[in-house]
C-alpha cells in the first residue's frame, strides 16, 4: 500500500517537501485546518518557515493540541527547521515553546547574519556526506538522553533523531537528493523502528509493521 503523509501546510516550504515525498513516491495530503486531521495517514512532516507563525496559526485553527497527542502518541514526523523548533523542548533565545515532543534546547536564527543561509555538505549517520542547505537556521545546543544526534556542523548538532521524530535544522526538501528523507519512510514509517540507531542493523529484532495498523494515533479512514 502507498505510504499517505500529511504535509503540515500553514506557512513555509511545504510545497518543496509536497514535491520530495511525490518523488520518493508517497501520497500527499496537507493539513490545513481540523478537518484534515480526520483523514488518515501515515506520517506528518512539519516543513521550515517561521516557527512563530506556524505556532500562531497551529493554536487558531485549534490543530495544535491534536497533533501534539499524535506526536506523543507515535506518529511518524520529520521536520525541518522551524518543524525542528515547533518540536524543541526549549528555545534558547525565546521564552515561547510548542509542541515540546523532542528533548532537546534549540537555538533560534543560531548561525548569525553572515552565515544566515549557507549550503555545505557533511556526514549524517548511516548515509555518508549528504548535501545541506541552512536557511536562517537553528542549532541544537543540548539533546536529552534518550536523543540521538545524526549530523554535526562546525561542533554544532543539526539532526537528531528521537523514537518516532527525525528534526533537522537543514533543509534535504530544496535539494536533488533525498536520502534523508526516503531513510525516515523506510525506516521509522514502513517498518516502524523507534528505537536507537543501533537497534536498526540488518537482522534486529524489532517486527516490522505495516504503518497502517498503528490504531493508538490512526483515525478510521472513511476514505475508499
Ligand atoms: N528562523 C526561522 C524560525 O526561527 C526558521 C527558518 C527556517 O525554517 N528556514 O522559525
Amino acid at each position: 500500500m502507498t505510504l499517505r503523509i500529511a504535509v503540515l501546510s500553514l506557512q513555509g516550504d511545504f510545497a518543496e517537501h509536497e514535491s520530495a515525498l511525490r518523488q520518493c513516491g508517497t501520497e500527499v495530503m496537507e493539513i490545513r485546518q481540523r478537518a484534515d486531521l480526520q483523514k488518515s495517514f501515515d506520517a506528518l512532516v512539519i516543513p521550515g518557515g517561521e516557527s512563530t507563525v506556524i505556532g500562531k496559526l497551529l493554536r487558531e485553527l485549534e490543530l495544535f493540541s491534536l497533533l501534539q497527542e499524535q506526536i506523543r502518541a507515535g506518529l511518524p514526523v520529520f521536520a525541518t527547521c522551524a518543524g525542528l523548533i515547533l518540536l524543541a523542548n526549549r528555545i534558547e533565545n525565546d521564552s515561547a515553546t510548542y509542541f515540546r515532543t523532542l528533548d532537546v534546547t534549540v537555538r533560534r536564527n543560531a548561525y548569525g547574519r553572515q552565515l544566515g543561509s549557507f549550503y555545505t555538505e557533511d556526514n549524517f549517520a548511516g548515509l555518508g556526506r549528504v548535501p545541506m542547505s541552512f536557511i536562517r537556521a537553528p542549532s541544537i545546543e543540548r539533546v536529552g538522553t534518550g536523543v540521538t544526534v545524526l549530523s554535526e556542523f562546525n561542533g554544532k548538532t543539526t539532526a537528531v533523531l528521537q523514537g518516532n521524530q527525525l528534526a533537522l535544522a537543514y533543509h534535504p526538501e530544496l535539494l536533488a537528493d533525498h536520502r534523508i528523507l526516503t531513510w525516515f519512510l523506510e525506516r521509522i514509517v514502513s517498518r516502524g523502528i523507534t528505537g536507537p540507531l543501533s537497534n536498526t542493523t540488518p537482522g534486529d529484532t524489532l517486527k516490522a509493521r505495516h504503518p497502517r495498523n498503528r490504531p493508538q494515533y490512526r483515525k478510521e479512514s472513511t476514505e475508499k
